[in-house]
């Protein structure tokens, strides 16, 4: 349990425990830490000048002016560390963004617990557009046959890996068989500032599924540190984001409130 301090003088007790989010594929998303809240976002800024809190109406001004007007620092002072769960080809995508701290579960030290991302669908190619991407969803049947062959083909490369293990292969050699599909899990630590340029680029209909639905996720811990920073910050990049069907409507709730937070 931790004391968040809010815009408008009051505190509220944030039970870090329970921010958590888990999707229907088994991805997670966590909250482990955090450092600074909203009114950390003003006091930086304002330390410049030799200067504090000033009450709400004030301080909400300066978050949003702020965040319009691209002063990114002083959102560098909410830190949060996040535990994240997810296949291996997501979270290669997920380290890519430097600006980080990671540490990572190191197949090379432990053969233990190996569980596999089985799809709750099959989405098909994108002929057009953003190629890199998936768009409808492959037919049912077809569906059906191909998710059992990848789990008999998960069960198929379980067992090689143990047989390299109990021949006594090394570890770091003995995972080469195991696919990307993999879970891996991970520590990531970053700031306010960060992790919404790392919600901008992966939470846009461009990023993959399952790396949207991460971002989303992110967003939605973000939101219950320093729900006015992160409004405020939303509303900058919302114009240049296109939302996916899927994630815009289970984010439908989460952008209401962030619309009524810069609506005050
Ligand atoms: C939809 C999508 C598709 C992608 N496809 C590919 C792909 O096909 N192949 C591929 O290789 N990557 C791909 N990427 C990864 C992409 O190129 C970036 O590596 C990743 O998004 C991290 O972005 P970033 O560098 O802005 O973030 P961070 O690494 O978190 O950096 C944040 C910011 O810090 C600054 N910065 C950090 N490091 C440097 C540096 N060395 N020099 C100057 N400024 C720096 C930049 O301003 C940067 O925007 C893709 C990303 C997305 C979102």
């Amino acid at each position: 349990m931790k004391i968040v301090r809010c815009i408008d003088g009051s505190q509220r007790a944030l039970n870090v425990e329970h921010i958590s989010f888990r999707s229907n594929d088994d991805m997670e998303v966590r909250l482990v830490d955090f450092m600074g809240d909203d009114p950390s976002v003003v006091e930086a800024a304002r330390v410049s000048t030799h200067q504090g809190l000033k009450g709400e109406e004030k301080d909400r001004a300066l978050i949003a002016y702020l965040a319009e007007n691209d002063h990114m620092t002083p959102f560098e002072h909410v830190v949060v560390k996040l535990y994240i769960k997810c296949p291996l080809c997501i979270a290669v995508q997920i380290l890519r963004h430097r600006t980080f701290s990671y540490n990572m579960l190191s197949r090379r030290y432990t053969s233990r617990n190996i569980s596999f991302f089985i799809p709750t669908v099959l989405r098909t190619q994108n002929k057009k557009g953003n190629l890199q991407g998936s768009s409808g969803e492959l037919d049912g049947d077809a569906s059906k046959e191909l998710l059992n062959e990848i789990q008999n083909f998960y069960k198929e490369a379980h067992l090689l890996y143990k047989k390299l293990i109990n021949m006594g292969v090394a570890r770091e050699q003995a995972r080469f068989v195991l696919p990307q599909g993999v879970f891996t899990e991970f520590y990531m630590t970053g700031n306010l500032r960060n992790f919404m340029h790392f919600v901008e680029l992966r939470l846009d209909v461009h990023a993959q599924m399952e790396a949207q639905w991460i971002a989303m996720s992110v967003l939605k811990v973000l939101f219950s540190i320093a729900p006015v920073s992160v409004s405020y910050l939303f509303k900058r990049v919302r114009s240049r984001l296109t939302l996916s069907d899927p994630v815009h409507s289970q984010m439908r709730d989460l952008i209401a409130r962030m619309e009524k937070e810069v609506m005050r």
